[in-house]
């Protein structure tokens, strides 16, 4: 029996673990100790990553589809009609007739490859990652305040912090080694304050917890702000020799008032007061938020990253912020390029000189023109000019923000699908490229935490199994490039070379400790800690402006509002396939096969409504069935929708990008 420290590939905390193999299978998995993010624990997708690899319903041989059926085929066979088709899309329609897109648990190297392929082989920016717009929102804002689109700070410093705010995320159920080690924070003396919309179990054990209406995070904090500057308690040296923007920000706090801000979020004005002075006098504090938090707008992140950098909570150690990203290579794909108007490194396509730096290292010509964005791609109002579209990994079914499958095949000449699994999408595809498991490779992930780590080798995959990356290099020579990578550690080289703040990941150097922080450099090749510790770093506050109150509609008193499920993990197409896992699925829809709606417990009780019950939803314009979930996790006066309930979207909803949007609803009895 073997045992090998590895990284668990199911969400973005990264925590470490050891594998366990016997006779080329790995039969366990158990928790790194010493490991800094997880310490000793993981949660029950660790305790069953390994099921994946051992699961019978992999996909073994490339599949092609002949006369409209997918048959087994030979690795060249797929390879050369793969690039013969490309080559003639291109021919016929252009390069941006060709786009890519990938999931956010696709490794670093297979993510390079491919927007590498689609940049520097094809020729387009046409490259996204499909996991929706509320994650490109936290790139884009701490791009424009920090430089820098990533967490700020580490988990392992959640020890040096004396405020620990978690804003929208229950880290019980989606994140529980986070939500570990914001609880061992709060053990150590830190103050837990916790804000969101949801009574979860963390906020049951928080110091303070702000239960806000649906979308007043702005007001929250924006009034959060005005206390703070009204007396005085900001850290005005921290903010003079370090920010800009201030003015402009401080003339909009100006205008905040308490008391309408206190009666927009739903909760007393003194508890809004008592929040900010907490958090003004913390030595140092720390914000945790999720990017896929439902309705996680621009503005909301704005305003988390406005508050740190008024008390100064920047570039020393327990403070900053912690964008959370659920997926687990969120990050690393984001660092990698998988964005249409970024290079890898966060340059944009539009910016010469970082075109002219990768033309030289990929020696070939670059488009300038930003590329389609993943949601272009999906749904019905899919862009009908792709001709072919490359996927890997991606699972439209299962996103969170995305729409449906259809949109995938609409008007294309080619679907090329790299996949584990045989899913809804790949049925349809012309081509399925079946690719290598988690512990069948050693590739690299990047945590939620910038933290880069080696996902290790235990046992050889099926015969003939190939990695993505591999597949990639194939076809990139079919198509004509001169693509020699024999390892993922010489693309890793490579990627050093296009991604400055990796230059010091070598495998070698990553398999030394508990993977790096990045910035990982070769003159810092330990990696970083916490972000900004250098004086010289300039931020920047950002405009927020107040957002519209909502009137009250006594007719539709209620505010729906759609989200990800507390059980979202659970329709990912890796935990449909780990038997435990499916098992522990199932309970929940043991209770409610066709899925359910949150109805706060005193608002039910009101009603007459008893859990389980049908009711309708009623707007001004539709109407949608569903069946109650009696909970007093949500707020009084909401309705909770997860996103995988969709056809109460579809009747209530215009399109999906209205998701972010609070219904006003009224709520029925169903005749029983
Ligand atoms: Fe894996 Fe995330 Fe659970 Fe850690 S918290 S064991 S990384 S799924």
């Amino acid at each position: 029996m073997a045992h090998r420290l590895t990284t668990c590939t199911y969400c973005g905390v990264g925590c470490g673990l050891y594998l366990e193999t016997s006779d080329n299978r790995v039969i366990g998995v158990y928790p790194s100790v010493s490991h800094p993010t997880n310490q000793g624990k993981i949660c029950v997708r660790g305790w069953h990553v390994h099921e994946i690899a051992s699961s019978a319903e992999r996909l073994k041989k490339p599949l092609l589809k002949k006369h409209g059926e997918l048959e087994e085929a030979e690795w060249d066979e797929a390879f050369e009609f793969v690039a013969a088709r490309l080559q003639q899309i291109r021919k016929r329609h252009g390069p941006d007739a060709i786009a890519f897109l990938n999931s956010p648990r696709c490794s670093n190297e297979d993510t390079y490859l491919l927007q590498k392929l689609a940049r520097a082989v094809i020729g387009t920016n046409n490259v996204d990652q499909g996991s929706g717009v509320f994650c490109n929102n936290s790139i884009d804002v701490l791009l424009e305040m920090t430089g820098v689109a990533a967490a700020s700070t580490s988990l392992a410093d959640l020890a040096q912090s004396d405020v620990v705010v978690v804003d929208g995320v229950d880290l019980g159920r989606r994140m529980p080694t986070v939500g570990g080690a914001v609880i061992r924070a709060k053990l150590r003396g830190a103050k837990l304050m916790v804000i969101g919309t949801r009574r979860h179990r963390v906020a049951e054990n928080a110091d303070r917890f702000l239960q806000i209406r649906p979308g007043t995070e702005v007001p929250l904090y924006g009034a959060m702000a005005k206390v703070i500057v009204d007396r005085g308690l900001m850290d005005l040296g921290f903010v003079k020799a370090r920010c800009r923007n201030y003015e402009d920000f401080l003339q909009q706090v100006r205008e905040y008032d308490l008391l309408h801000a206190a009666e927009a979020c739903g909760i007393p004005a003194e508890a809004i007061e008592g929040a900010a002075v907490e958090f003004a006098h913390a030595r140092a504090a720390t914000l945790l938020y999720s990017t896929s938090m439902e309705a996680r707008s621009r503005d909301t992140i704005r305003a988390v990253v406005n508050l740190a950098l008024l008390t100064g909570n920047m570039g020393k150690p327990g403070a900053g912020i912690l964008a959370l990203s659920e997926q687990n290579n969120l990050q690393g794909v984001c660092d990698m390029g998988m964005l249409p108007d970024r290079l890898p490194g966060y340059r944009r396509v539009d910016d010469a000189s970082a075109r002219a730096e990768l033309e030289t290292l990929w020696q070939a010509k670059l488009p300038s023109a930003p590329g389609l964005q993943a949601g272009s791609l999906l749904g019905n109002g899919a862009d009908s000019h792709v001709k072919g579209l490359w996927v890997c990994q991606y699972d439209p079914a299962s996103a969170a923000g995305l729409e449906e499958t259809a949109g995938l095949f609409r008007n294309r000449e080619l679907l090329v699908i790299q996949q584990l699994f045989m899913t809804e999408a790949a049925r349809l595809a012309d081509v399925v490229l079946p690719t290598t498991a988690y512990g069948e490779e050693e590739v690299s992930f990047t945590s939620t935490e910038r933290r880069i780590q080696l996902a290790q080798k235990v046992i050889e995959p099926a015969p003939g199994l190939i990695p993505a990356w591999q597949q990639l290099t194939r076809v990139a020579r079919l198509l004509g490039a001169n693509w020699d990578y024999t390892s993922a550690a010489q693309v890793m080289e490579e990627i050093g070379k296009a991604v400055p703040f990796y230059s010091g990941a070598s495998y070698e150097n990553l398999e030394r400790e508990y993977g790096r922080q990045w910035p990982c450099t070769k003159d810092r090749p330990l990696g970083t800690r916490y972000l900004f510790a250098d004086n010289g770093t300039k931020f920047k506050f950002a405009a927020v402006p107040r957002p519209p109150q909502i009137a009250n509609a006594t007719e539709f008193p209620f505010r729906l509002f759609f989200g990800s499920s507390l059980y979202y993990w659970a329709q990912d197409v890796l935990v449909r396939h780990s038997e435990t896992l499916k098992r522990e699925y199932r309970v929940l829809w043991l209770d409610y096969p066709q899925g359910f709606v949150e109805i706060n417990s005193e608002d039910a009780k009101q009603l007459g409504i008893r859990d389980g019950q049908k009711v309708r939803l009623r707007t001004e314009a539709a109407a949608a069935e569903a069946t109650a979930r009696v909970t007093p996790e949500v707020m009084s006066g909401t309705i909770f929708v997860p996103y995988f309930l969709r056809e109460v979207e579809k009747k209530l909803l215009h399109n999906a990008a209205d998701r972010s949007q609070l219904v006003p609803v009224r709520l029925e009895k169903e005749a029983a």
